[in-house]
Formats: structure tokens, C-alpha cells, sequence
């Protein structure tokens, strides 16, 4: 690495030096073929050193040696024939086919499931950027009156491809892998190709040469960078796939996502400030592409915060404030039958004593599991405390509410649950019942009477159902 880096660094200098000193453009052509070479042993050298076996590397490698090629091709059929595409265009052209296809295969094997907030965000930066690249060079391309057909047709064909850069680029940067030195040097080159091609673009747009040498030099460094993507040690894991399912969308990211939507309609305004050609129906479909992209990116997020504001992290239930939201928003008085089943753990205590708090959340999450399991689809289910929990049955008469409590119970204490390897011990839970109209006049009392149950059954021994029949007969025993 060291090595590359000064060889590297050596090369670009006598670059710079030959350009400042007016050096024939010969010259700087082939330091850049040099650099070219220079980065393909190093990529050839880091597929070898950390076993990138697969077809991506090769793929980029396999691009990278295309260009090579055509830079090498004898001026003559550089400059083209008098029917394009020319050899050298076609050899460009393929490398953008062929390194697309190495990163497309790269994002597939970093993103197995295809994160969809990934894909929205590189969508975003698509869309905005192909607006971009069709006001300011595709469109003018095209409309060149004095070019032929096919010379124009291949003219727009670089600035397409590196939209097709750009935004697997962007996947492979947004898809919430790990971003090690690999990854920010391949997306690095993939700047810095897109770049000189734009700005050569430009150049040949407007009949001039002013980036020449600028673009020479960014040729040249992108080389020595894709190079340095893959001899870095950090190469081994490029391939390590993410298991990022949903990104968070971060002030920085937020940011860059707003001001790249706001390039679409700023692009326009400056054309129309300029006297420049619009594009107006153009425009206007990109922003309402951008608008929805954005508006289903952010309603996946809060799709998200809202599943989990109501989700228990632990055992995956509904939460308490879920419970009591969905006992407000029933009928408070009527006489449509509710119940409410309140349960806690006996001695859950002396579980957590014993083997610790993790296989006390080991027992926490199997018992929400069998609770699950066992009432209805239609039942709300949540963690009402640490080792409480609740279920709300609406439209359940007494004798149900009875059923479906000794059904939970039962399938708490059936089986022993594992704690720690190899143990299992066996748990069981108290449960409280109450029901409206019957045992209380309002719905939201329901947990209190509930609670006073739950107490009744944890006093007469545990392991058991007590409602109010229970409670009435316990008294008139005592
Ligand atoms: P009882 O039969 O009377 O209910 O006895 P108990 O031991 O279950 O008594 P209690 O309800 O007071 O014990 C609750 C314990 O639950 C105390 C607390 O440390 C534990 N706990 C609360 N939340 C969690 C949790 O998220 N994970 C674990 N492992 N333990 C928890
Ligand atoms: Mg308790
Ligand atoms: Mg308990």
C-alpha cells in the first residue's frame, strides 16, 4: 500500500510538473496510461492478496482495462471516422457497460434484501441528477444543428453512462453497509470519472479546451484510486452484506436529500434568469418524481417510529400506552361485552436471582411468545410491566374471558422454557379478569379491577385465574 501510494504520488507530480512546464500533451498522455497501469497491478495484486474472487472486482478491473486500451489506440482512430461511434468510442462505451455491471453486482452482494430506503435515497439523487444532465449536456448535445445524428447520438451516450455511474455510486454509498476506506475510494473514482467527463462535455459544447489538462489529471488520479479501492486491506469485507433495514434518515443525510431536490427546480429557474432554453414539461415531471420518492421515503421512516413507539423492544408486543389508547378509544359504557385479562409471572424474582437478568429476558420474551399464541388476532396484547402482562378483549362475554385466561395459563406452564443452555425450568403466571358490564360500569376501570384479581390469585397461591365469581367465593369462604 505504502508502495502504490508513493508511486502514486510520484506519478500525478510529474504530471503536474510537465503540464506547468508546457510539456507536449504526448507526454501527459502517457504518465496517464502509466497511472492507468500502475492502478490495474495494484487492483490485480488486492483481488489476489484478499481473494476478491467473485465478478465484480473483475468486472471494474475488466472496465478499467478497456479504457486503457482505447487510450492506447493510435490517434487516428481516437479522433474518430467519419461514421462515429470510432473504435476508441465503442471501447470507452463498453467499459461503462462492463464496470456498471461490476458495481451493480457489488451493491447486489452488499444488500441482499434490497433495503428499499437505500434504493429510495439513490433514486432521489438519480432522478435530480438525470434532470441535470439532460438540461446541461444531453439536451445541448442533441440539439447541436451542425453535428450528425449518429455523432450526437454517441456524444450523449457518456453523459448517460455516467448518470448510470452516479447513481449505482450512490447505492453503494447510501445502502447502510459499512463504509470502509474500499468502498469511499471506489465511489472516489467513480467522482472522479464522472467529472473530467463532464467537464469535457463542456469543453466540446462550447468549442473549447479549457479543461484539458484538468481532465487529463482526473483521468489519471481516478485510475491510481480504483487501484487503491482494492489493494487497501479494507477490500476483504467489501463484500460483507448489510443487515441495515432501515436507514436512518440523519440531519446530514436529510440535508443532502433536500438540497439535491431542490437542484431540479433551482436548475430551472437559473436557465429562465439566463434566457437559456427551459424544459419545463421536463421539470415538471422530475418534481413530482422527486416529490413522491421523498414522501415515500419519509413515510417509511415514520412508518417506522410509529411501529416502534407502540412496540415493546424486549418481547416485541404492543406497549402499555398502545393498551390503553385502544381501551379508550372502546366504548366506555354500553352493553357490547369487554374484557381485560392482567397477568404477572410468579416468583419471576428468583428467576432473574438464579440465573441472571438475561435469562429472566429469555423467560420474558418465550412467555410474550406463548401469550401471542394463544389469544386472539383480534385481542390486544402488550407489556404492561416489567413481568406484567395485559390483554384487551373486545366484544367478549365472561365465560370467553374465563376460556381464553386458563388457555394462556395453561400454555405458559406447559412446557419449561430455556433460561440458559441447557436449562429449562418451568414458569407460571397469575391472571386476573374483568369484564363490563358485570364487574365494572366504564371500560378504563377495568384494569384497576383487573389488578385486584390478579392480586386475589397471587394471595390464593399463583398458577391460577380469578375473576369476580373467584373473588366473591373466596370471601364468602373466609
Ligand atoms: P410474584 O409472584 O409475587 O409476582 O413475585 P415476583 O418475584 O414476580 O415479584 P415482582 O413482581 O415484584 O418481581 C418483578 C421482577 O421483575 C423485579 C424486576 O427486577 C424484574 N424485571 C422487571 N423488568 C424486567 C426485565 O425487563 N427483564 C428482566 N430480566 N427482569 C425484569
Ligand atoms: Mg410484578
Ligand atoms: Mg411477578
Amino acid at each position: 500500500m505504502t508502495y502504490y501510494l508513493a508511486a502514486s504520488v510520484v506519478l500525478v507530480g510529474a504530471f503536474v510538473v510537465a503540464a506547468l512546464a508546457g510539456a507536449p500533451a504526448d507526454v501527459g498522455m502517457a504518465l496517464g496510461e502509466l497511472a492507468l497501469i500502475l492502478g490495474l497491478g495494484a487492483a490485480l495484486f488486492g483481488i489476489r492478496r484478499y481473494r476478491l474472487n467473485s465478478a465484480c472486482p473483475w468486472l471494474l478491473v475488466a472496465a478499467m482495462g478497456l479504457v486503457l486500451v482505447a487510450g492506447f489506440l493510435p490517434s487516428g482512430v481516437l479522433a474518430g471516422t467519419a461514421s462515429p461511434p470510432s473504435v476508441a468510442d465503442v471501447l470507452y462505451l463498453a467499459s461503462y457497460a462492463v464496470g456498471g455491471l461490476g458495481l451493480l453486482l457489488t451493491v447486489h452482494r452488499r444488500t441482499p434484501q434490497h433495503s428499499l430506503p437505500g434504493l429510495l435515497d439513490s433514486a432521489i439523487i438519480t432522478v435530480s441528477a438525470g434532470l441535470l444532465t439532460w438540461i446541461y449536456l444531453i439536451g445541448p448535445i442533441l440539439g447541436a444543428a451542425d453535428v450528425g445524428l449518429a455523432s450526437r447520438l454517441v456524444a450523449a451516450a457518456y453523459p448517460l453512462g455516467d448518470l448510470m455511474l452516479l447513481s449505482l455510486g450512490a447505492r453503494l454509498l447510501l445502502d447502510g453497509g459499512s463504509r470502509s476506506v474500499a468502498i469511499y475510494s471506489i465511489t472516489g473514482y467513480l467522482a472522479l470519472t464522472i467529472l473530467p467527463d463532464t467537464l469535457n462535455t463542456l469543453d466540446a459544447l462550447d468549442g473549447q479546451t479549457r479543461w484539458t489538462v484538468v481532465v487529463s489529471l482526473l483521468w489519471m488520479v481516478s485510475g491510481l484510486v480504483l487501484g487503491a479501492a482494492l489493494v487497501h486491506p479494507s477490500a476483504s469485507d467489501l463484500y460483507a452484506p448489510t443487515t441495515a433495514e432501515n436507514l436512518d434518515l440523519g440531519p446530514v443525510r436529510l440535508g443532502v436529500l433536500m438540497l439535491v431536490t431542490l437542484l431540479a427546480p433551482a436548475a430551472q429557474l437559473l436557465q429562465y434568469v439566463r434566457g437559456a432554453p427551459t424544459y419545463i414539461p421536463l421539470t415538471c415531471v422530475s418534481c413530482c418524481v422527486l416529490f413522491t420518492l421523498v414522501i415515500a421515503r419519509l413515510g417509511g421512516v415514520v412508518a417506522v417510529q410509529r411501529r416502534m413507539a407502540v412496540t415493546d423492544l424486549l418481547t416485541g408486543l404492543r406497549t402499555r400506552r398502545y393498551f390503553e389508547n385502544a381501551a379508550a378509544r372502546l366504548p366506555q359504557t354500553g352493553d357490547r361485552a369487554v374484557a381485560v385479562l392482567l397477568l404477572d409471572i410468579d416468583h419471576f424474582k428468583s428467576v432473574n436471582d438464579t440465573y441472571g437478568h438475561d435469562g429472566g429476558d429469555r423467560v420474558l420474551r418465550e412467555v410474550a411468545r406463548r401469550l401471542s399464541q394463544s389469544v386472539r388476532p383480534s385481542d390486544v396484547l402488550a407489556r404492561y410491566g416489567g413481568e406484567e402482562f395485559v390483554v384487551l378483549m373486545p366484544q367478549t362475554r365472561p365465560e370467553d374471558a374465563r376460556m381464553i385466561a386458563e388457555r394462556v395459563r395453561e400454555a405458559v406452564a406447559r412446557r419449561p422454557i430455556e433460561v440458559t443452555d441447557g436449562v429449562a425450568i418451568t414458569v407460571t403466571v397469575s391472571v386476573g379478569i374483568a369484564c363490563r358490564p358485570g364487574d365494572v360500569d366504564e371500560t378504563r376501570q377495568l384494569t384497576t379491577f383487573a389488578d385486584r384479581m390478579l392480586y386475589l390469585a397471587k394471595e390464593s397461591g399463583r398458577d391460577r385465574v380469578v375473576g369476580a365469581a373467584d373473588a366473591s367465593l373466596q370471601a364468602a369462604n373466609r
